[in-house]
């Protein structure tokens, strides 16, 4: 056997789901699910208004393309609404990638960056069976 990863995941923190309307989507997820809405935000940046759902003790990320050729609006593109990606949280996120990489795992983000939930980072989803999976640092944000 190898040695046991030493990357700890602590819990899924969020799963994200594509929508071609935030607001149509709070339809169902707040209005008739009853989940509290934690935060909407619009980042220009990474064509995408982005809002937080709770769950108790996860969330969910509804994720609506606002224009661009962004990974978002493709995705909706191509395979419509739907599970986009799930989100897994670490004690030190750096620490994971620097041994994710070491065992051969592709990252999209070589390096963390600042997200709606705090600070994250993508990694490819060849290496997650087709998974497309975010990794948020414990305590950096939500
Ligand atoms: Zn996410």
């Amino acid at each position: 056997m190898e040695s046991a990863v030493l990357t700890a995941i602590n819990r899924i923190h969020h799963t994200g789901i594509v929508v071609r309307s935030v607001e149509q989507a709070y339809g169902f997820y707040r209005d008739a699910l009853g989940l509290r809405l934690v935060k909407e935000a619009v980042m220009e940046d990474q064509g995408v208004r982005a809002a937080l759902l709770d769950l108790g003790n996860s969330f969910l990320e509804l994720l609506e393309p606002i224009g661009g050729e962004t990974g978002i609006a493709r995705f909706l593109e191509t395979r419509g609404e739907g599970l986009h990606h799930v989100c897994m949280e670490v004690d030190d996120i750096r620490a994971s990638l620097a041994e994710l990489k070491l065992q051969g795992v592709e990252l999209i983000d070589e390096e963390p960056r600042e997200g709606l939930t705090g600070t994250i980072a993508f990694l490819h989803p060849s290496a997650l069976h087709g998974v497309l999976v975010e990794l948020v640092e414990k305590g950096s944000g939500v």
